[in-house]
């Protein structure tokens, strides 16, 4: 099975929506062992979904599009790709009444006409449930040069999209699915450069392909192939070549690593922000279950807020200032005692692009880890503009207390 997508939007181009429909199709794809082999991205013109509907079937047999059925002028994929196959669209009676009953729960007065365009269905194929919209997903096979294809239709809004794929399309897909690829990895906190070409060389007689992810926080490193020994096998011995701190293998998100060993520890986090201005917190917050073990945070960005509310001293603030060792295990020892919690990280930085000096210059930061009477302080000195120090910032408090609580830290 080889699988294309496309994706239709003219706001995806415009960059006024970002594609985030193709990421998470592309991670379910992946881990169904069914990775996308091309992903086409048009506005919303009839032209332009005709020629990615010929380039995507060049090299799939199975086509996703996202996006464009819905009752508005703009909505035009259905019948751009039914026009192309040259398959029938019928009405629907169920999705009528769903139509009828969607309108009357949200509206006053008569349902427009145009909302029933979203009750046609190909005549040799089936509508796909949407419970959440009022567009419902599509499906059907016809024949493209000899070679009879499938095609999947979805809506483009991302909560509608999402649970259709995981409920609906990924359920269809797998049932039908030959040839599977298997995929394994493992995260490692180290750049790329350090960790890509040594594990290409080693596993350069391998079956197995390897390809890598650099982020922020470290590198993932990805293995795939249609055997899965040879799969798991590639993993391990690259696994083990690695000297760098690392996950273990199938993790790669150290946040949710986090969350477990807090749980499994019965320890509670806090977050004392300067620089950072509440992204650890927020990357924390993002995974449900972080109730359990996450107290809070503090984002103390004037000295005011780190003398009033993280207990840190004048002495430190004027002696070393603000961007320091001292500072940084001051603000995680603060927010230990003001937050009730026996863990907590805090960071302080210049993130530019001004207030850097020759002797503190943008990019240094502190970082602090706290459990219990151990404390940790790392000196980082990032490269980039403002995001990009505060995003290196942020992944580096969650991999320092990482290694506290791991007691990889020496
Ligand atoms: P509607 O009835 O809302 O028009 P639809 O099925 O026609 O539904 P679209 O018009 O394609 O869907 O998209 C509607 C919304 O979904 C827009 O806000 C758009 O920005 C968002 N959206 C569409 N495609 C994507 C995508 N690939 N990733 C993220 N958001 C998307
Ligand atoms: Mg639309």
């Amino acid at each position: 099975m080889k699988i294309a997508v496309i994706c239709t939007g003219t706001e995806l181009l415009k960059g006024s929506a970002v594609n985030t429909n193709m990421a998470f199709l592309g991670r379910e794809l992946c881990a169904a062992g069914i990775p996308a082999v091309l992903e086409l991205t048009v506005g919303d013109h009839p032209s332009e979904i005709v020629s990615a509907l010929s380039f995507a079937l060049r090299s799939a047999d199975t086509v996703i599009l996202s996006g464009g059925l819905g009752p508005t002028d703009d909505d035009l994929t259905l019948d751009v790709a039914a026009r192309f196959f040259g398959v029938e669209l019928v009405e629907d009676k169920v999705l009528r009444n769903k139509i009828l009953w969607f309108w009357k729960c949200r509206h006053q007065g008569p349902c427009p006409k145009a909302q029933f365009r979203q009750a046609r269905v190909p005549v040799n194929g089936s509508y796909i449930p949407n419970p959440v919209g009022s567009a419902s997903g599509l499906e059907f096979s016809a024949e493209f040069d000899s070679v009879l294809r499938r095609i999947y239709l979805l809506p483009g809004p991302p909560r509608e999209f999402e649970p259709m794929v995981k409920n609906e399309l990924m359920p269809r897909l797998r049932g039908i699915a030959e040839n599977k690829v298997f995929t394994s990895g493992f995260m490692v906190f180290a750049g790329e450069s350090s960790v890509f070409p040594p594990i290409k060389k080693l596993l350069a007689d391998s079956v197995v392909e390897v390809a890598c992810a650099a982020g922020a926080g470290g590198v993932r490193m990805f293995f795939s192939g249609s055997n899965d020994e040879a799969v798991e096998s590639a993993v391990k011995k690259a696994y083990d070549s690695v000297e760098y701190l690392k996950l273990p293998v199938g993790k790669f998100d150290v946040c949710e690593e986090l969350l477990d060993i807090l749980a499994k520890k019965s320890l509670h986090l806090g977050c004392a922000e300067s620089c950072t201005g509440g992204m650890v917190a927020d990357k924390i917050v993002a995974l449900p279950g972080a109730s359990k073990v996450f107290n809070g945070g503090i984002i103390a960005y004037a000295n005011e807020v780190k003398k009033a509310q993280l207990g840190v001293s004048e002495e430190i603030l004027s002696s070393v200032g603000a961007v320091s060792e001292e500072c940084a295990a001051a603000m995680a020892r603060g927010c230990c005692e003001h937050l009730k919690c026996e863990c907590a990280v805090a960071t302080t930085g210049i993130a530019g692009p001004d207030g850097g000096t020759a002797e503190k210059p943008v990019g240094l930061v502190y970082i602090a880890a706290v459990c219990n009477e151990k404390c940790v302080v790392r000196e980082l000195r990032a490269y980039g503009d403002r995001r990009a120090v505060r995003e290196r910032a942020s992944a580096m408090a969650l991999q320092l207390m990482y290694e506290v609580l791991t007691e990889q830290d020496v």
